[in-house]
């Protein structure tokens, strides 16, 4: 086989399979490319399980997201045409407000090793650092399958940092894991410049006190709750990871402790390990979760127990007082793919949910396992690496009063008549931490229990309508043919089997 032929095979494979097909052969063809270092290194920090390929959203927009968020950063995607429009339409959709780099290929260019010099010419034309810290350069699944070499891409150019990944879809299981990709090369490059010579200080001037980084994305004004929580142990919140500046990343390792609010930035931690700092799991959720995350991270600052014991009294009666006030009852499941989920299963259980299910698309860490071990100890089920019909699976044996879920979770729910919440939009996008967050679910939870009577209703209205293959507006009573069905199964298995390569 030609390398041609290899290149457009690869190419047709992805536009035929898209994210759900030919992830054998495109794994093959990138260690066969030279990628194999690379898709290894993927393989250690994200472990797939039953959930292992994109059931959401192509994973690169993880760390398209964390680049476009940055000030002073441009971004430049290399991949399929269709990819980059998926991609820059989605980031545009939740207001990325600046252009997306695109260096566009065809067969040839790919496998004569012209994309990579495109790229190069690309990353040249746009360092300029008048306006830019920053050039991120990503791979996407073809050129990353074809091996593109953007590693060899120079560390700088007229002093505009540039930082190459590739983020395929076969070696990154999760939108959420592509934010780490991105997180952890950025740190491991702002560690090499701190070691190596002064750095920029943050923009406001170094903390008077030791901080604390809070790894993962999180409502706005959580890390200022944060940061009241920490204060009596006499340390101050650190900057947030990912970052929204460069110099912001300095800091981020010049800090006493980092707390792994979500637990999936295995890149990042391994980057804080390396610079000799302490990581410890979970978050300040609800009261328990309070008491212990203060115990934890004061003790990993050096904190005395006198002064640990006096941030739990200031924070642990508002928080209990909180909770009390705003009660959450029902029976409930909860799955999303932010890697929050076991954080809000904790406050709603401490706000009184009955609680059966958490299904998470990220993989178990760590920096995970006190949560885990906490609901597990009171009988929640919970499961990492999650796929779709493992959640549709809870909600059928748990019959829940109320799913907290994924679009399709939420859909089959409302379809069978139970009211659900959209999880990323309507529950992580809100304050969850300290005594801000304690209270923060009831309002959204409360009203979307109290509107059973409606879907009851709407249940009720609709029946014998029909659904599935009867749905909508007949002239006469549809009339179901399964064996037309059968039929096509059959030639479908006919056909695959002859095309299958040998
Ligand atoms: S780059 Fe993303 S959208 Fe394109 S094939 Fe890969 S996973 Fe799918």
């Amino acid at each position: 086989m030609t390398a041609q032929t290899a290149s457009t095979e690869i190419t047709s494979d992805v536009a035929a399979g898209g994210c759900h097909g030919g992830k054998a052969r495109l794994r093959e063809a990138a260690a066969a490319a030279g990628k194999s270092e690379t898709l290894e290194g993927y393989a250690a920090d994200y472990p797939v399980g039953p959930h292992d390929q994109p059931q959401s959203m192509c994973p690169a927009f993880g760390s398209l997201r964390v680049g476009l968020r940055m000030r002073r950063t441009a971004t430049i995607l290399s991949g399929s045409a269709c990819c980059v429009y998926g991609l820059t339409f989605t980031s545009h959709f939740y207001g990325a407000r600046r252009s997306v780099g695109y260096v566009p290929f065809n067969s040839e260019t790919l496998v004569t090793g012209r994309l990579y010099e495109d790229i190069r010419e690309a990353v040249f034309k746009l360092a300029d650092p008048a306006l830019y810290d920053t050039v991120v350069v990503t791979n996407l699944c073809v050129p990353t399958a074809s091996g593109v070499p953007i590693q060899k891409l120079p560390r700088e150019v007229n002093g505009v940092r540039i930082i190459p990944i590739d983020v395929p879809g076969f070696g990154v299981p999760t939108h959420a894991e592509a934010k780490d990709v991105l997180a952890g090369a950025m740190l491991r490059y702002a560690r090499n410049e701190a070691e190596n010579g002064p750095v920029a200080a943050p923009r406001g001037g170094a903390s008077a006190r030791p901080t604390v980084t809070l790894l993962g994305e999180m409502f706005p004004a959580d890390p200022v709750g944060l940061g009241m929580l920490l204060e009596p142990m006499g340390l101050a919140a650190g900057p947030v990871v990912p970052t929204r500046e460069w110099r912001e990343l300095y800091a981020a390792l010049d800090c006493a402790a980092v707390a792994a609010i979500h637990p999936f930035y295995t890149a990042a931690v391994r980057e804080f390990q390396t610079a000799g700092r302490e990581v410890v799991g979970s978050a300040p959720v609800g009261f328990e979760g309070t008491a212990a995350w203060l115990d934890t991270v004061g003790r990993a600052c050096g904190v005395s127990a006198a002064a640990i014991g006096v941030a739990q009294d200031r924070a642990l009666p508002a928080i209990r007082a909180a909770l009390a006030q705003a009660p959450v009852k029902g029976r409930m499941t909860l799955s999303g793919y932010e890697g929050s989920e076991l954080l809000v299963a904790r406050l709603l259980v401490e706000s009184g949910a009955d609680l059966r299910y958490v299904g998470t698309a990220c993989p178990r860490t760590p920096w995970s396992n006190p949560d885990r071990e906490w609901l597990e100890s009171r009988g929640v089920q919970v499961r990492f690496r999650a796929s779709l019909e493992q959640d549709l699976e809870a909600l059928a044996e748990y019959q829940p009063e109320l799913a907290i879920g994924t679009t399709p979770v939420v859909q089959k729910a409302k379809q069978r008549g139970i009211p659900a919440l959209y999880f990323t939009n309507l529950i992580s996008a809100r304050p969850l931490m300290g005594v801000a967050g304690a209270g923060s679910l009831a309002q959204v939870v409360n009203a979307a229990l109290a509107n059973q009577s409606r879907f009851d209703e709407m249940t009720a209205f609709f029946e014998g309508v029909g659904d599935g293959d009867t749905a909508g507006v007949w002239p006469s009573q549809p009339v179901m043919h399964p064996e037309f069905r059968q039929r096509q199964r059959k030639a479908k298995a006919k056909a695959s089997v002859i095309e299958e390569p040998v």
